[in-house]
């Protein structure tokens, strides 16, 4: 009888504090590096190790490869109380290869939301998070290790020339715009149609099965370094329905991050950053249903407002992350309040823009009729100035 039993005292007295020192030794290492910049395997390892450490708090899913064959990683993160089908905020980082700053605030994102999840557990309470930390791996690998001013896929074009911007391949008014959107030697070049790129399509088929779930609510797009908080639309003049929804929520970032900061974070609508242009991922997110879509351009200035833009010093890469949580945090905050489970989730017709577009019967059109649309549309909106929007 006491065999057993003892048996069992021994076992469990021997087992626990192993366990307890597995744990610790996850834990250990769950603090994101943030002294340099992470390469590819750096970030996917980091995913691994949360993953290992939180699994009730953070799941990773294989969503795609890259034309390099990269794994392209979604990180959903939920509070773990199992409720399942929670409304989301969906972000995405680096689908411009030099912004290096980008996925480190996803992964600080991540890291806040799962390893700080005390301090954080009102942005999951009703919401879960999809983040993308590094949504075009090719062209970040590229250029943290080539040309690290690369912005890019790494699609062959046609001729000697590489690569696609994918914030110009979605479909919604691609093509519309400046000259160096056909130009495939050019770093705005649109791609050689819409989605051609595989990373373009994975970030749409994440954004389709939200909203056909009815779970999407905020887009959130991750750039630097024009420290502005842009709403759509980009292709087209016409202010989207809910404008002022968007204005109050980039007023509220803005605010927040200037308190914390001081930084001025510009607010606009996309069409005055770099005209009208099609393609962009914020607007075709909008059209597909998200009632809330921005990119939010991350600032590049190091402590002494000196603007490095992409590539800000290793010494500055805390004091940023920083800085871009509290405007993440503030992005979040604002969504859940405007949009809680109460509230009916707009149909996405509704956001349909109602003049001025090339795309209004986008549904209807039948491809040929599309594409002699959109070569109108090029011309009577052919415009010379050299887009700057990053
Ligand atoms: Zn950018």
């Amino acid at each position: 009888m006491w065999r057993p039993l003892s048996a069992i005292v021994f076992l469990v007295a021997i087992v626990n504090p192993l366990a307890e020192t597995r744990r610790l030794r996850l834990r250990s290492s769950d603090t994101l590096q943030l002294d340099d910049y992470l390469d590819y395997d750096g970030v996917m390892l980091y995913l691994d190790q949360l993953a290992r450490t939180y699994p009730d708090r953070i799941t990773l899913k294989d969503v795609g490869r890259t034309y390099q064959n990269r794994a392209l990683k979604l990180a959903m993160i939920s509070n773990g109380d199992g409720r399942l089908g929670k409304r989301v905020i969906f972000m995405d980082a680096a689908l411009h290869a030099r912004e290096w700053m980008t996925p480190v605030a996803a992964l600080y994102t991540i890291y806040k939301l799962v390893v700080e999840f005390k301090e954080n557990a009102d942005l999951l309470a009703d919401f879960d998070w999809h983040i993308m930390p590094l949504a075009n791996p090719d062209g970040y690998e590229y250029s943290r290790k080539t040309n690290a001013r690369w912005r890019n896929t790494r699609t062959p074009n046609v001729g000697d020339c590489m690569g696609t911007n994918l914030n110009r391949n979605f479909e919604l008014g691609w093509g519309i715009g400046f000259p160096e959107l056909k130009d495939p030697c050019d770093e705005n070049y649109a791609g050689s149609a819409p989605f051609s790129e595989v990373e373009a399509r994975t970030v749409r088929d994440i954004m389709h099965t939200l909203m056909k779930t009815q779970r999407g609510v905020m887009y959130l797009s991750l750039h630097t370094s024009l420290r502005s908080v842009i709403y759509p639309w980009v292709y087209d003049s016409t202010p989207v329905q809910n404008q002022e929804e968007h204005i109050e929520i980039a007023k509220f970032v803005a605010d927040q991050i200037f308190q914390s900061t001081g930084t001025v974070i510009k607010k606009l609508p996309g069409t005055q950053v770099g005209g009208e242009f099609g393609g962009t991922s914020i607007d075709y997110a909008f059209y597909m249903g998200f009632p809330l879509s921005f990119t939010f351009e991350m600032s590049g200035m190091d402590h002494n407002h000196v603007d490095y833009r992409f590539f800000p010093p290793t010494s500055e890469i805390r004091r940023l992350a920083d800085e871009s949580w509290t405007g993440i945090r503030a992005f979040g905050k604002k969504a859940i309040e405007k949009y809680p489970p109460s509230r009916a989730i707009p149909q996405s017709e509704k956001h349909r823009p109602t003049k001025n577009s090339a795309t209004r019967n986008w549904d209807l059109a039948p491809v040929v009729g599309t594409t002699t649309l959109l070569f109108v549309h090029f011309f009577k909106k052919f415009v010379s100035f050299k887009m700057c929007q990053n």
